[in-house]
């Protein structure tokens, strides 16, 4: 077979697929470690990493092997039945994460959602609120998903726009802001506390230092649930196994996807003691794919790697590096570098009409892909696995192109 251009296959996708993302035009092929390749065999270091699924690099071989020997053993069997992986796996995630009880599901949203009908589930049958009046305080800027009950509680004219009628019982606050968090507890009716440690999607907003710590503190007061939406700040991505470590602070409910699978698959899950997550009974809640032995195996082995590899003391330490060095960049078209581990972003002033897209389109250029958030933030986030010098070579191409722009 002839092998196709990048072109070929943007047209494709153009005319074929439904127009819900904006890709920055590259056709990848080849994934290994930090590195991707695409079509016309170019090499790039990946500073995206599926949005923080890759954690683990491109193709782990042991997580590969775990995906690939289960798939030719037993794949799906639906929880109308017991499969002989998922026990291992919450007993897995309990013991590591220190819960009773894991739920599996498929996606981040599907996370997110779980967790907020465990949260009303919850309000209604240990904190007695009354029936249909709970209420659940979410932040201005968060991203928890798609869902249209989670578009309802989003602050972003593009993720809710067109979207409604939405789903009530939500209250928004600012980020970062302990006082508005003390009003809208001192409200009837509050039930739980949704927030991401940081606000990555956003453009990797760093809460004050002790935020989440006072938060956690006060919904325990209040008899709310504190939740952490560790989708993406998880799984040793900001230094620590959840950004959550960083403050000792320990969710009632704690959501978790992405890099649980290290990219190969879809998997997120949802932990809680006892008394929040046996509120859900059989057929209240489930997913055909949820908890499947592919998923099991999948997450266990990827989960190995994190450990095992001491990812979270590697994105530390590389962390570090890299915003020493960016910080110190004089450049006209550099607002500021901000981030914890390797969840970091680089706020661009536009300049000339050029705005972080025309960034991240020389930077693909010069063979490093990023992608922004909103129009004006750069996340950089190379899976946790890279070394120093390499994380000094990918330095040298964001400074050259930013030099670029002067
Ligand atoms: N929660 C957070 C914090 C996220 O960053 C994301 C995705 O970026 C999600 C939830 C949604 O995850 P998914 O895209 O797997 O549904």
């Amino acid at each position: 077979m002839t092998q196709q251009t990048s072109n070929h296959y943007i047209a494709k996708e153009d005319k074929f697929g439904a127009h819900n993302y904006h890709p920055i035009p590259v056709v990848l092929a080849k994934g290994l470690g930090i590195y991707v390749w695409d079509v016309e065999g170019k090499k790039y270091f990946d500073f995206l990493s599926a949005y923080s699924a890759v954690n683990q690099g491109h193709c782990h071989p042991k997580i590969t092997s775990a995906l690939t020997e289960q798939a030719q053993t037993l794949a799906l069997t639906s929880r109308a039945f017991y499969n002989n992986k998922l026990g291992d796996w919450e007993e897995y995630m309990t013991k590591l994460f220190g819960y009773d009880r894991m739920l599996p599901m498929n996606s981040g949203a599907e996370a997110d959602e779980t967790a907020l009908k465990l949260i009303r589930k919850w309000a209604y049958k240990v904190k007695g609120i009354a029936d249909n009046e709970a209420r659940i305080i979410v932040c201005d800027g968060n991203f928890h998903g798609r869902t249209i009950t989670i578009v309802s509680m989003s602050s972003d004219p593009d993720s809710y726009g067109g979207y409604g009628p939405f789903t009530p019982g939500f209250v928004r606050i600012p980020y970062n802001d302990i006082p508005a968090l003390e009003e809208a507890l001192a409200q009837p009716n509050v039930a739980g506390f949704l927030v991401e440690p940081i606000q990555a999607e956003a453009g990797v907003f760093v809460p004050d230092e002790g935020y989440l710590k006072k938060a956690a503190e006060l919904c325990k007061k209040h008899n709310v649930l504190f939740a952490a939406d560790e989708v993406q700040t998880g799984l040793a991505r900001t230094g620590k196994l959840l950004a959550c470590d960083h403050e000792q602070v320990r969710p009632d409910i704690l959501i978790l996807g992405k890099a649980l699978s290290g990219g190969v698959y879809p998997v997120s899950c949802v932990l809680a003691d006892d008394e929040i997550m046996l509120t859900i009974k059989p057929g209240e809640h489930g997913s055909t794919y949820g908890g499947n032995p592919i998923a099991a195996t999948v997450a266990m082995a990827a989960l190995d790697v994190i450990v095992d590899e001491k990812l979270a003391e590697n994105a530390t330490r590389i962390g570090e590096i890299f915003r020493r060095e960016m910080s110190a960049v004089k450049s006209e078209i550099i607002d500021l570098v901000r981030g914890k581990g390797l969840l970091n972003a680089i706020a661009v002033k536009p300049k000339d009409g050029k705005t972080a897209w025309d960034v991240c389109l020389r930077l693909k250029e010069n063979g490093l892909i990023a992608k922004p958030t909103h129009e004006h933030i750069i996340r950089f986030t190379p899976p946790l696995i890279i070394t120093e010098p390499e994380m000094m070579e990918a330095i040298e191409i964001i400074k050259s192109t930013f030099r670029e722009f002067e």
